[in-house]
């Protein structure tokens, strides 16, 4: 049988163990096995790649540690927008919404755009709009609400700065904090087929709709089965300017460099020099991984089929 592999990401950057208590450390830890088990689960009783992703971002998505879905940070007006993309590494499908609001699960919101929609890419009230008509799970407010993502807002929304997700001292440009909390998953399941799922509540103190990559097919979520399955957390606008996901996959199709080669390319070069604090998972059609960063950490987590199982915080 093919060997079939998961990996998962709960956001990159400057997360340091001097930052974290044993307590906060074990509950990241846990969170992380506990997705990779539920999309693990998935493959090892033959599903598919696509199902796997989506168990896994789902279970993130639902644990206020990370920021997706219950956690999502605060926008500039204090409300929690979300955004998030699947795609289909077998057929090129691909469903995103952006800016959705209310929506417990916005990786199943994505799917459902990419099967009934008729479109790859919905955004704001018309995909609030279409959640209803497809019965998608909706939460009140409070349910997004979360005290430390609360704090993280007050501190700056009367400020023209922004915020990524975790802890750091420095001040960059007009970025408080470099903090990315954003949540992933790639797989390949036993029949060799790849899937990219990423979901986010972008940045703390958002404003005028800002959209970041994660929802971007080809920048922050990419899936082709002739080449990998990337997921990307980072500074969103450089991960845009550098077309992130779809690079990795064209540094395989026209260059052929193995993944871990073209993941390197890209994040510790390119991203690198632009300035892009973030990293990415990958996944090829035989099963191998690359999960790489520039920032100090990356959530991350991987279990295939040959028995290995990881999780991860920091750089090494
Ligand atoms: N990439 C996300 C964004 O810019 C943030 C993150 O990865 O945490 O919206």
């Amino acid at each position: 049988m093919h060997k079939y592999s998961i990996a998962i990401h709960g956001g990159a950057g400057t997360i340091l163990k001097e930052d974290m208590t044993n307590e906060l450390e074990e509950a990241y830890r846990e969170a992380l096995q506990e997705s990779l088990n539920a999309g693990y689960a998935v493959l090892e009783e033959g599903g598919s790649a696509m199902n796997a992703v989506k168990a896994a971002v789902v279970m993130m998505e639902d644990n206020a540690l990370f920021n997706a879905g219950k956690g999502a940070v605060f926008t500039k007006k204090g409300v929690n927008e979300l955004d998030a993309a699947i795609m289909d590494g077998s057929t090129l499908n691909a469903g995103a919404i952006a800016g959705v609001r209310n929506i417990r699960n916005p990786i199943e919101l994505a799917e459902e755009v990419m099967l009934h929609s008729g479109h790859v890419f919905l955004s704001g009230k018309g995909a609030n709009d279409f959640a209803i008509k497809q019965g998608i799970k909706l939460e009140p407010d409070e349910y997004f609400y979360s005290q430390y993502r609360y704090d993280q807002w007050r501190e700056i929304r009367d400020s023209d700065l922004y915020q990524l997700d975790h802890k750091s001292d420095k001040l960059v440009g007009l970025m408080k904090d470099k903090k990315f909390g954003t949540v992933g998953a790639v797989a390949c399941d036993s029949d060799g087929n790849l899937a990219a799922a990423t979901s986010t509540g972008g940045m703390t103190n958002k404003r005028y709709g800002r959209i970041g990559d994660s929802p971007m097919i080809g920048v922050g979520t990419y899936a082709n089965n002739n080449t990998c399955a990337i997921s990307c957390t980072g500074h969103g606008e450089i991960f845009i300017k550098a077309v992130a996901a779809y690079d990795v996959s064209c540094l395989m199709e026209y260059k052929n460099l193995t993944l871990q080669q073209a993941c390197e390319e890209v994040v510790l070069k390119k991203l690198v020099a632009l300035n892009g604090d973030g990293g990415l998972i990958g996944m090829d059609a035989n099963g191998n991984a690359a999960l790489v960063f520039n920032s100090a950490g990356m959530y991350r987590g991987l279990k295939n089929s040959e028995g290995e199982n990881l999780i991860a915080i920091y750089g090494s």
